[in-house]
């Protein structure tokens, strides 16, 4: 771990009421000294000038000073409460690292403070994890799972099973030495059965998971189709009811235009192929290139066609192409359109003859649009009555878990019988240990640590 104090911005880049500015250190009484001209209180807010290196006033601010361990970081941490302007907040902050250049400060990289809260004990990794998740959380559903996660639920729930496959291991790893009534006392003390309830446990700790993934991740959607079958419509239909509060970013990456609704909680990210079609324009077909990306990175494709007008689904062979070009587990959900303006004998077979993956709509009427919505959301596996007490979950976790039942089925197939078994009995339900500790941060190895802080912003 680096010892040196490290200083950034906290505050989002741009212009605003206020912009704090956040040191951590293990020694920081001097520093705060050298801004404030005085010892520092903990946890009480200063008022102060602050100057520059000529004596010039930069800012009237507040300075809250935090004494380790009892910080965010479990280090001294200093927080400067000055004016939101950009520039200010970056001349205070360079102002900072002038004055801590005694200390050996430095600007601190991206999760850099996660990543000491982490190391000092203050959280484990769920909860890092959980804090960037509430930061980007796009819905109050997101809002609750990561404040979940960050309070310990999921946390707890893993220690839970890690602790329980302790004690089982514990047991067979005593009788090892005792070959002779090992299997009875195992027997007697329900050691299979105990195993058999850690994998219900676990089963149902997947299934909650999953739903914190979706939860998390959200859902890619995109829209494609011929022109004029109605997407743009579709689109304006779902974004009309279902907006998502949406705040650009600095510093995301994204290059394409994309709309974000929620269903249910559940962050759908809408992407509009409208443009699929032949062009010479350079401009246009680096479009093209961007929305058959689109439909690659796409976990389920709306394929839209007019009700009204389609007899055999021509398209030109691009229904076709769409379903070469996507991600094999991405669901594709075929949907006709202007169900209105077909009559109502037509329309009554329309519905009656709704295939698993065929939905018939009319984006003008709002007709089917529940339907719709509801299938986009079971397709991706989420489901309602688990929705309470979902904690926001990633990848990472999912993997972590998945390893942990592999080796407990594994445990369960060599069974109790006789030494050589229960030292693979064992062996197995160490594995599952580790594989679970890796949730929480227990097991982890270095460089996989770093790649996690890695992607937390500057500042966090
Ligand atoms: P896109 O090219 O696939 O994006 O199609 P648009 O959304 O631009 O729609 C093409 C035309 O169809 C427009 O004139 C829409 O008003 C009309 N349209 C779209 N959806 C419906 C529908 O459900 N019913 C009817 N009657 N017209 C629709």
């Amino acid at each position: 771990m680096r010892k040196h104090p490290i200083a950034a911005i906290a505050t989002p880049p741009g212009s605003g009421g206020v912009s704090i500015i956040r040191v951590s250190g293990q020694q920081l009484v001097g520093l705060a000294e050298a801004l404030l001209a005085k010892p520092p209180t903990t946890r009480y807010a200063h008022h102060f000038f602050l100057n520059d290196a000529q004596g010039n006033r930069l800012d009237e601010a507040l300075l809250i000073f935090f004494k380790g361990p009892a910080s965010f970081t479990g280090e001294d941490v200093i927080e400067l409460h000055c004016h939101g302007g950009a520039h200010l907040s970056q001349a205070i902050l360079n102002r900072v690292l002038e004055l801590g250049n005694d200390w050996g400060i430095k600007q601190a990289e991206a999760g850099e403070f996660s990543l000491r809260a982490y190391l000092n004990g203050k959280i484990d990794l769920v909860q890092a994890e959980a804090i960037a998740d509430l930061i980007n959380a796009q819905s109050d559903a997101a809002i609750k799972g990561a404040a979940r996660s960050l309070r310990g639920q999921f946390s707890d729930s893993v220690n839970q099973l890690i602790e329980e496959i302790t004690q089982l291991r514990i047991l067979v790893e005593s009788t090892l030495d005792f070959p002779e009534e090992e299997i009875e006392f195992l027997e007697s003390s329900k050691a299979n059965e105990r195993l058999a309830s850690i994998l219900k446990k676990l089963q149902a700790l997947v299934e909650k998971t999953q739903q914190g993934k979706i939860l998390r991740d959200g859902i890619r959607l995109a829209l494609v189709g011929p022109p004029n079958v109605g997407k743009s419509s579709l689109l304006n239909c779902l974004l009309g009811e279902e907006r998502a509060i949406v705040t650009p970013v600095a510093g995301t990456t994204r290059d394409r235009i994309e709309e974000s609704i929620t269903l249910q909680g559940v962050p759908v990210h809408l992407v509009d192929t409208a443009g699929l079609r032949v062009s010479a324009d350079v401009v246009e077909q680096i479009g093209i290139a961007r929305t058959w990306d689109a439909i690659e990175d796409a976990d389920t494709i709306i394929f839209m066609r007019d009700l009204s007008t389609t007899q055999s689904g021509e398209d030109g062979g691009l229904e076709e192409k769409v379903k070469a070009r996507a991600n094999k587990k991405a669901h594709i959900i075929e949907v006709f359109n202007k169900l209105d303006l077909v009559d109502s004998q037509k329309r009554q077979l329309g519905i009656s003859t709704s295939e698993k993956n065929t939905i018939h709509i009319s984006a003008k009427t709002g007709d089917g649009i529940d339907a719709l919505k509801e299938r986009i959301l079971s397709l991706a596996g989420w489901q309602a009555n688990l929705a309470a007490g979902v904690f926001t979950a990633r990848d990472r976790h999912l993997s972590a878990i998945a390893e942990a039942k592999e080796s407990l089925l594994k445990a369960q197939a060599h069974g109790l019988n006789g030494n050589h078994s229960l030292d693979l009995f064992a062996e197995e339900l160490r594995l599952s240990q580790d594989a679970l500790g890796q949730i929480t941060g227990k097991l982890l190895p270095d460089e996989l640590l770093g790649k996690i802080f890695s992607e937390f912003c500057i500042g966090k």
